[in-house]
């Protein structure tokens, strides 16, 4: 399979650069130096800073398969080993190889009650459990995984496991900084960390994305023509 080559390579890459990594240890490309950016309150960023939009959330032709299929999160430009950002507070909440993703950070933002996932990374500078800030560095841009070339995906879910769309989450980000500088903000945010289920802080590498799948995949599988869910643009 084209991804597990391409896992072999990085694997390789990661080999020679750094002491021990196999495929399943992805220690070698733990970058942990704490980088704070400070980002404006008032700004809309992505999680590579600015960044331009490769590929939407939505359906569409895969450029790897050829072939249509749901792509979970919005794909941004970068260059190889780009900063990548947390945009909003939040907890890590799982870190490791996950499938197509490749190496990907999982965060828990507890205000808006939302979850963001960034994959095909290079290198990763967090751990799960830890506290993050916006502005935080989570880890470096690559092209791990299922990917032709070096970007960052962005997958944004809700409490459900539903995809929200990624920019129009990228849109509310200011919104949601200043109602977290509120009292009801921070009172949410104390809420729904004290419902959150134990992290595993140890890294999880898995062969899927362990994604929930999107809703038109009943439809698609009888070969019908679904089209993109409400929440999606087009
Ligand atoms: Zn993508």
């Amino acid at each position: 399979m084209l991804s597990s080559k391409l896992k072999c390579l990085t694997v390789l890459a990661a080999l020679m650069t750094c002491t021990a990594a196999s495929a399943y240890n992805f220690k070698g490309y733990y970058a942990p130096a704490v980088l704070v950016s400070p980002m404006r309150d008032d700004i809309q960023y992505t999680p590579v800073g600015m960044g331009v939009i490769t590929s939407k959330a939505g359906y569409r032709v895969h450029p790897v398969t050829g072939r249509g299929d749901f792509h979970s999160g919005v794909d941004l430009g970068a260059k190889l080993n780009d900063r990548v950002y947390c945009l909003l507070d939040g907890i890590v909440t799982r870190v490791g190889w996950r499938g197509n993703l490749g190496v990907a950070v999982e965060v828990y933002h507890p205000y808006p009650n939302l979850r963001t996932i960034t994959g095909h990374l290079n290198a990763y500078s967090v751990m799960p459990g830890m506290r993050v800030q916006r502005g935080r560095v989570i880890g470096y841009a690559g092209s791990t995984g299922r990917s032709t070339g070096v970007h960052v995906h962005y997958t944004v879910m809700n409490e459900s496991g539903e995809y929200v769309e990624p920019m129009q989450f990228i849109r509310q980000v200011p919104q949601y900084v200043m109602a977290l500088r509120t009292f009801q903000g921070q009172l949410a945010m104390t809420h729904n960390i004290k419902k959150m289920p134990k992290i595993d802080t140890k890294l999880i590498d898995s062969e899927s994305e362990d994604l929930p799948p999107s809703k038109g995949d009943c439809g698609e599988k009888k070969g019908e023509e679904k089209p993109p869910s409400a929440s999606i643009e087009p």
